[in-house]
């Protein structure tokens, strides 16, 4: 088994369709990405990388990540895909824990030589030029055959505290996390088209993959990031997009979209899907953003233990406006994805029933064979095949998960288990509220107390009494913060995600474990 294999089927059987496009240039039909990617593949073989030895990639997003990371493969390399907003010494840290011999790099990402590599490659060099010259008899370059369980993508997790821990995806995980795509996220033709605004290090890039099955267009936007104007553009010039989304960037396409007064047919004219996930996207978020946008959510849950597959909220669940339980499914992250099977359990791994709140496992083809020569963190995050989330949540009867949160996030004021998730969705719900967190800080007398940072919608003037009366009228009395943080902006890393570690600094809160 080898994933290139994807792309030379697609190569041989449309070889001058356009594959890749650089904003709306077009950058390489199948035929001259397989051509690439082909010579790459040799070029790393000739040199002596042998079956398994680790590429890493640390890049802004940039076409040639496709064409790297398929040559990578090509030639039975396994890669590790680096967050871009690393700093040098974190990602030195993963170079030399991986063991990582070749570094493909862009110079804003990575302006010095990284210690650690056998070679580093600025991707736009001549020496990239060289090792990328297409062989057009790529059909005549072998794919190294690779075992299903081998090591295809060795993702580092985040880590709040603590180094952080390689994630093993393997060859087997990923086929099973493209195909599970067309089944459970959305149907793909040819003539659709994938836009990478999020960082390709992460899921946003592994949705490479169903999109390569499925012969479409990969597209790179021109500033390699998240511009609404942009993207909503380059959709009406290319054809309707699709894309993952972290809720932040769901956000800011919605802000754009209402803000300039589109309609729901313009959005349908540069959007076709928008997949959201990779943190809580809050009721009143979604509802906004399918009442300016229109029918073009799908929501995932996955972790980069199982990346992009654990449970699913379909288009269909998110516009099935009459279902009695309308308003709780869009709370959800909906139902297990086909390939695996989800469970909510005790500490002990035994479920529980439904409704009981606790800690989220997964079993299936998606989840990682372990962690990166760390075989005590691997034997505690797998147990009996199911993988340990380290979230909370429940099922309900017909089998939709509610998340709470993480379970180091829970705070636990007076007794009280308080998930700060209810307490955000709340308080999201108040008017001129745009953003909010919640933490706990510590508290002599409860333990812990509720404390809120909450960004106002520009123009806004909201005082603590409003959000405390409106607090009131939707959560219990205990949940409610005790202090507000009035901020601009929320911290978040490159995926996203609001860090919560640092709110806690803020409060000058040590990390926790
Ligand atoms: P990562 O491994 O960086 O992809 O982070 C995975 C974590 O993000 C999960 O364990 C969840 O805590 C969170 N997450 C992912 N998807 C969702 C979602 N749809 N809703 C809420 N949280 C999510």
């Amino acid at each position: 088994m080898n994933l290139a294999n994807l792309l030379l089927r697609q190569a041989l059987q449309q070889p001058d369709r356009s594959a890749i496009y650089n904003g709306t240039v077009p950058h390489a039909s199948y035929g001259q990405w397989a051509a690439r990617s082909a010579g790459l593949a040799r070029r790393l073989i000739e040199a002596g990388l042998v079956p398994g030895d680790r590429v890493l990639l640390f890049m802004r997003n940039h076409p040639r990540y496709l064409e790297i990371l398929f040559g990578a493969w090509w030639a039975g390399l396994s890669v590790v895909p680096v967050n871009a907003k690393l700093h040098t010494l974190e990602v030195e840290w993963i170079i030399q824990n991986a063991g990582a011999r070749w570094g493909f790099v862009t110079s804003d990402v990575a302006p010095a030589a990284l210690g650690g590599l056998e070679r580093q490659i600025d991707i736009e060099s001549g020496e990239a030029d060289a090792l990328l010259a297409p062989m057009t008899d790529f059909s005549k370059q072998p794919l190294v055959e690779r075992d299903q369980d081998s090591l295809a993508w060795l993702f580092y997790t985040s880590g709040t505290t603590g180094r952080p821990k390689g994630v093993m995806i393997t060859q087997r995980n990923l086929m099973t996390m493209g195909l599970t795509y067309f089944v459970d996220v959305d149907v793909v033709s040819s003539d659709d088209a994938i836009v990478y605004g999020a960082p390709m290090s992460h899921g946003a890039g592994l949705y490479a993959i169903p999109h390569l099955m499925a012969g479409a267009r990969h597209v790179v936007p021109a500033s390699g990031g998240v511009d609404p104007a942009e993207l909503f553009e380059l959709g009406r010039a290319i054809g309707p997009l699709s894309t993952f989304a972290a809720p932040t960037i769901v956000k800011r396409l919605v802000d754009y979209a209402e803000d300039a007064g589109l309609t729901q047919q313009d959005a349908a004219a540069s959007f076709k899907t928008i997949v959201y996930g990779g943190a809580p996207m809050y009721v009143a978020d979604i509802a906004r953003a399918l009442r300016v946008m229109g029918p073009r959510f799908v929501q995932i849950y996955g972790q980069g233990e199982t990346p992009m597959v654990a449970t699913a909220l379909s288009r269909q669940h998110l516009t099935d406006t009459a279902h009695p339980r309308y308003r709780e499914r869009i709370a959800s992250v909906g139902v297990a994805q086909t390939p695996v099977q989800l469970r909510v359990s005790d500490e002990r791994g035994v479920a529980l029933p439904c409704g009981e709140v606790g800690e989220v496992l997964v079993k299936g083809d998606s989840v990682m064979a372990g962690y990166w020569e760390n075989p005590k963190a691997s034997a505690a995050a797998i147990q009996d095949g199911w993988l340990f989330t380290g979230d909370v949540g429940s099922l309900d009867v017909d089998g939709f998960l509610t998340l709470k949160d993480r379970s180091k996030d829970l705070i636990i004021s007076g007794g009280s288990n308080i998930y700060p998730r209810e307490v955000e969705e709340a308080l999201l719900t108040a008017p001129g509220v745009a953003e909010a967190a919640v933490v706990g800080a510590a508290d002599a007398e409860w333990g812990e107390v509720v404390v809120a940072f909450v960004v106002l919608q520009s123009g806004a003037s909201v005082t603590e009494q409003d959000l405390d009366q409106h607090c009131l009228q939707a959560i219990a009395r205990f949940k409610r913060p005790k202090q507000y943080r009035f901020v601009d902006e929320l911290p978040k890393n490159n995926y996203g995600k609001v860090l919560k570690t640092a709110l806690r600094e803020r409060l000058g809160i040590q990390p926790r474990n």
